[in-house]
C-alpha cells in the first residue's frame, strides 16, 4: 500500500523555499536576479543541494541551467523536463518562473519519499535565462536546451562591458559548448512548465488553475500618421490636417475592435508626435501596434482590418499614413495529447485559457511536446514586488502534477 503524499506540507515548502530563494538577489531590498550574477550562484548551491535530497544527479549545463536528474525504473527510458526559469526582471516578484522549478522539485520529492520510480525519467530544469535582462535577449537557457542558441550570441556586452563569453566562462561553464548543450530530439518524452498566469482572468474565474491551449503569436508595426503643422490660434478646425487627431482616431478603433474578437488585443503603446509644441497642431504622429492572438490566421486577417481602417481614417482626416513593419512572431500551440492529460489530471472545472506572454515553452513547444498549466495571480500583478500565489494554489497544482505523471505513466505504458 502506498502512503497518501502530504501535499499540504510540499507545499508549504515551495512556499517557503520562494521566500528563501527571493533573498539571493543583486539588489538590497529588491529581488533583481539576471543571467550568471552572484546571487544566482547562490540560487544553484540552493537548489542543487534539494534536488541531491530528492534522490536527483545534478548537472550545470554550457549554458548555465541546473538540471536535476531522477532515473526511470528501467533502462534506456525517456526522459519528462519540467521546469522554467530561475533568473528575474529587475524588482520582480518571488514567483514569476521560480514556482514552476519548484513544483518540478516537489513532484520528485513525493517519487522519492515512497522510493518510488516511474517508467520515464524525471529532469527538473531550472533555465539560467528567461527575462532577456543582461543581454536584452530572451530565452537563452531554453534555446541552449533545444539546440537553437545562436554561437554569435557569445559575443553580445552586458552593460559592464562583459561578453557573455566571459560571464559563462567565469561561471564555470564552457561557452564553447552551448551549441552542443542541447538534448537528443528524440530524448525527451515531453516538456511541462508550471507559471503564475500574471494576469486577472484566473482569479476573475474564481480558478486556482488555468490549462494553456497555446501561447499567442504577435505582430508589431509602425503607423505614422502625416499632416501638416499649423498655428494653433490660427488656422481654422475646418481646414486642418491634424496628425494626431487621425492617430487618436485609430487608437480608438483598434481597441474597439480588438474588444469584439476573443483572445485578440491591441495596443497602442508608444506616441510620438512631432513637432510635439503646446501651440503647434501636430504634423506628424507614429504609433506602435502590438497585435496579439493564438491562432496566426486570425491575427493576420485583423492584422489587415486595421491596416485598412487606418488608411480609411487616414483619408477622412485628410493624412498620409505610413506602415512599417517591426516584428512578427507566430503562434505556439501546445501538444494536444499532453494538454488533454493535463486537462483531466486537473478536472473539469478547470478553465483552458491562452497564455498572452511569452515563456520558456514556447521554445520548448518546436523542439518537443509540450505543456503548461497556470496558477492564478490573485491580483493580477507580475514582473513587480506585489506578484503573490495563494498556497492552496500551490497546492492544487502540486496535485494536478502527480496526477498528470500518474496518467502519463498510464498513457506511457500502452
Ligand atoms: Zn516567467
Amino acid at each position: 500500500v502506498q502512503r497518501q503524499t502530504d501535499t499540504t506540507r510540499l507545499s508549504e515548502e515551495i512556499m517557503a523555499r520562494c521566500d528563501l530563494l527571493a533573498s539571493f538577489s543583486e539588489e538590497v531590498g529588491a529581488l533583481t536576479r539576471t543571467f550568471l550574477s552572484e546571487p544566482m550562484r547562490a540560487v544553484h548551491s540552493t537548489v542543487r543541494t534539494w534536488m541531491e535530497e530528492a534522490g536527483m544527479q545534478v548537472r550545470v549545463d554550457p549554458a548555465g541551467n541546473i538540471i536535476g536528474r531522477y532515473g526511470a525504473s528501467t533502462p534506456n527510458a525517456r526522459t519528462l523536463l519540467i521546469g522554467s526559469h530561475l533568473d528575474t526582471v529587475r524588482n520582480a516578484g518571488k514567483y514569476d518562473g521560480m514556482l514552476g522549478v519548484l513544483l518540478g522539485l516537489a513532484v520528485v520529492e513525493a517519487l522519492h519519499e515512497q522510493s518510488r520510480h516511474l517508467p520515464y525519467a524525471v529532469e527538473v530544469i531550472g533555465f539560467s535565462e528567461e527575462e532577456g535582462v543582461r543581454y536584452r535577449v530572451p530565452f537563452l537557457g531554453s534555446r541552449a536546451v533545444t539546440g537553437t542558441f545562436d554561437p554569435a550570441l557569445l559575443e553580445l556586452v552586458d552593460e559592464q562591458g562583459v561578453r557573455m563569453y566571459d560571464a559563462l566562462s567565469e561561471f564555470g561553464c564552457n561557452p564553447s559548448a552551448t551549441a552542443g548543450a542541447a538534448y537528443d530530439p528524440n530524448g525527451p518524452l515531453g516538456y511541462l512548465e508550471v507559471h503564475i498566469e500574471q494576469g486577472p482572468r484566473l482569479a476573475a474565474l474564481e480558478q486556482p488553475l488555468g490549462v494553456v491551449s497555446a501561447i499567442v503569436g504577435q505582430r508589431r508595426v509602425r503607423l505614422r500618421f502625416i499632416g501638416k503643422a499649423g498655428h494653433a490660434g490660427t488656422a481654422p478646425m475646418t481646414m486642418r490636417q491634424d496628425a494626431l487627431v487621425g492617430a487618436s482616431a485609430f487608437v480608438l478603433e483598434a481597441s474597439r475592435l480588438a474588444k469584439g474578437v476573443p483572445d485578440l488585443t491591441a495596443t497602442v503603446g508608444q506616441c510620438d508626435v512631432k513637432p510635439n509644441i503646446v501651440n503647434v497642431i501636430p504634423a506628424e504622429a507614429t504609433l506602435s501596434l502590438d497585435l496579439r492572438h493564438p491562432d496566426d490566421t486570425v491575427r493576420d486577417s485583423m492584422f489587415e482590418q486595421l491596416a485598412a481602417k487606418a488608411q480609411k481614417i487616414a483619408q477622412e482626416h485628410n493624412l498620409a499614413l505610413e506602415l512599417s513593419p517591426a516584428s512578427e512572431q507566430g503562434a505556439t500551440p501546445m501538444d494536444e495529447r499532453l494538454t488533454r492529460l493535463l486537462s483531466d489530471a486537473a478536472g473539469e472545472a478547470t478553465p483552458v485559457l491562452v497564455s498572452g506572454a511569452g515563456h520558456d515553452a514556447m521554445v520548448m513547444a518546436p523542439f518537443t511536446p509540450t505543456t503548461m498549466l497556470f496558477v492564478r495571480s490573485p491580483n493580477g500583478i507580475s514582473h513587480h514586488p506585489d506578484e503573490f500565489v495563494l498556497p492552496e494554489d500551490v497546492q492544487a497544482a502540486l496535485e494536478t502534477l502527480l496526477r498528470f505523471m500518474e496518467r502519463l505513466e498510464a498513457a506511457h505504458a500502452v
